[in-house]
């Protein structure tokens, strides 16, 4: 069975930059399970497995504007530390949801000084090509259920 819309597709990944470090891998855990042509996963990759079949073993370079989207340094923002009232302690690496223009989003903060925090809102990978190594275990039909929800329903997709 080719991979086409409405597959439910499992496999295994690695996904490196392209200083060839190993930024996120399934190896170790289970397949990850998606709904094709449902832009369950990034556009490019999403692209790179139509037609692909069970037992296929291959790369796929994502750009990132297929993958995460450019960097927008726009939503990079220095704010005071007044604005954390409330939070004892804001290190690098912390996550907050913040109010936007665009909406709720989850930001992060990249650089405390004294009194002002750094928060970023770009998602971490985007502007960052994506290399992907894929291996197809599971290719099947959606459940009428799943297409209508424009999601894997059972073990590894969603439980409701
Ligand atoms: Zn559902």
């Amino acid at each position: 069975m080719d991979i086409s819309a409405n597959k439910v597709v499992s496999f295994d990944y690695t996904l490196r930059n392209d200083e060839g470090e190993i930024i996120d891998t399934s190896d170790g855990a289970e397949p990850l399970l998606y709904l094709h042509g449902h832009g369950n996963i990034v556009p490019g990759l999403e692209k790179g497995m139509i037609g692909k079949k069970v037992g296929d073993h291959f790369s796929v370079e994502v750009s990132a504007e297929e993958g995460y989207g450019e960097y927008k340094e726009e939503l990079k923002q220095t704010v005071s530390r007044a604005a954390f009232e409330g939070v004892d302690k804001i290190e690098p690496g912390m996550q907050f949801n913040a109010q936007s223009d665009i909406g709720p989003m989850t930001v992060m903060v990249t650089e405390v000084t004294e009194d002002k925090v750094t928060v970023d809102g770009n998602h971490p990978l985007a502007g960052k090509n994506l290399n992907f190594v894929v291996e197809v275990t599971d290719v099947r039909e959606a459940t009428a259920e799943e297409i209508e929800h424009g999601h894997v329903h059972g073990p590894g997709g969603h439980q409701h």
